[in-house]
């Protein structure tokens, strides 16, 4: 774990490594408004274990990790904060490899790469924004959802709540209008609705709403938490699946979901794709591959619900024995 502050920038920042038994750790930044330092400690903690189960389960060369700079993203970003940040980055260099999340866009992972080389996601050296893979997977995904609960993955007039519409909701939003699903969309930002209304003809809800409206797939796509003992009893979903990080508050949340006959794609798993290209090594056929890799979530993801099926265990129980299996050799 390490501090980092920079009077004269206004950072601070919390850099989280989990574990480093597959290789260095490889995590995103994230940057957020948090109500608190503790708050902020929480979620790099809680963010950088999920990164471990990721990697391994994404079959990466990598452990997890994850890094926080406490901030509105809107109003106290700036160059000269970003560059601080870099600089402590550049000491864990041999351990620890940053790049986009919540709150920090690929241009910003391209200047902190001016500072410190273990940088990831950056249109230098790499395949540039991972957001469209990460969606690329979490459709693969629920596709893959989608066939065991309804027999095929056709997704002609299913009803998607989409809960968040960044960089990858909108995206998901995208393949799913593509494949004729009918969204039903839900953002604390209000230009993002237009957007997704006049793009797909979407519905709008309020964001509280996105988890109780009845539908067949619900997918949260903005922060974590939201799956927990208050939101899970309202949901009318057959199946939860999107790209948020950590949406179970706690570990039983995965056994209530499964106890209410709702089929859940376990976050760490459905969202990996962005990290699969993060962590591709720069080669002419690296977006291939990445696809390749990436449209392979679908095929993890059968394999665990069948698991789950056989055994009525929770998916998100099975998806951490075969993340442990990994990375505990
Ligand atoms: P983003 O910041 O671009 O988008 C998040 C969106 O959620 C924003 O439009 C924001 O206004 C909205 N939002 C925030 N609070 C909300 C609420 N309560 N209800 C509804 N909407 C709300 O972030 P992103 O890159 O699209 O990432 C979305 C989620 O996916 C995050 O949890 C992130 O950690 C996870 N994730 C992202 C990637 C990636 O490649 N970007 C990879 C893996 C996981």
């Amino acid at each position: 774990m390490l501090f980092c502050s920079d009077a004269k920038s206004g950072l601070k920042a919390i850099i989280a490594v989990h574990n480093t038994h597959l290789g260095p750790a490889i995590g995103g930044c994230r940057m957020w408004d948090y109500a608190s330092a503790d708050e902020a400690l929480t979620d790099a903690l809680r963010l950088s274990k999920g990164m471990t189960y990721k990697n391994a389960l994404a079959g990466l060369p990598h452990g997890g990790g994850k890094s926080v700079i406490i901030g509105n993203a809107h109003t106290d970003k700036s160059p000269a904060l970003l560059k601080a940040f870099a600089h402590h980055v550049k000491c864990l260099a041999d351990r620890y490899v940053t790049a986009e999340d919540v709150g920090i866009t690929s241009a910003d992972a391209d200047l902190m790469a001016t500072i410190a080389p273990n940088v990831g996601g950056t249109s230098e050296a790499g395949l540039g924004d991972p957001s469209p893979y990460t969606a690329l997977g979490v459709y693969c995904g629920i596709k893959a959802a989608a066939h065991h609960v309804f027999g095929n993955d056709d997704l002609t007039g299913k009803h998607v709540s989409l809960q968040g519409l960044g960089n990858v909701g909108f995206r998901v939003a995208e393949h799913l209008h593509r494949d004729g699903a009918k969204l039903i969309v839900s953002d604390v930002w209000e230009p993002s609705l237009t957007r997704a209304v006049d793009a797909f003809g979407a519905t709008t809800i309020s964001p509280e709403e996105a988890h109780r409206v009845p539908c067949d797939i619900f997918a949260p796509c903005a922060l974590g938490a939201g799956l927990n003992r208050h939101t899970i009893p309202d949901i009318q979903a057959a199946i939860v699946a999107g790209a948020a990080n950590n949406q179970l508050e706690q570990t039983t949340d995965g056994a209530l979901l499964a106890s209410r006959g709702i089929l859940y794609a376990p976050d760490y798993v459905i969202n990996a794709g962005g990290v699969i290209a993060v962590a591709e090594p720069v080669s002419a056929s690296a977006h291939a591959s990445v696809t390749r890799r990436t449209e392979a979530i679908g095929d993890t993801l059968s394999a665990i619900f069948a698991e789950a099926t056989r055994t009525g265990e929770p998916t998100a129980l099975i998806a951490d024995r075969m993340a442990e299996q990994r990375f505990r050799g």
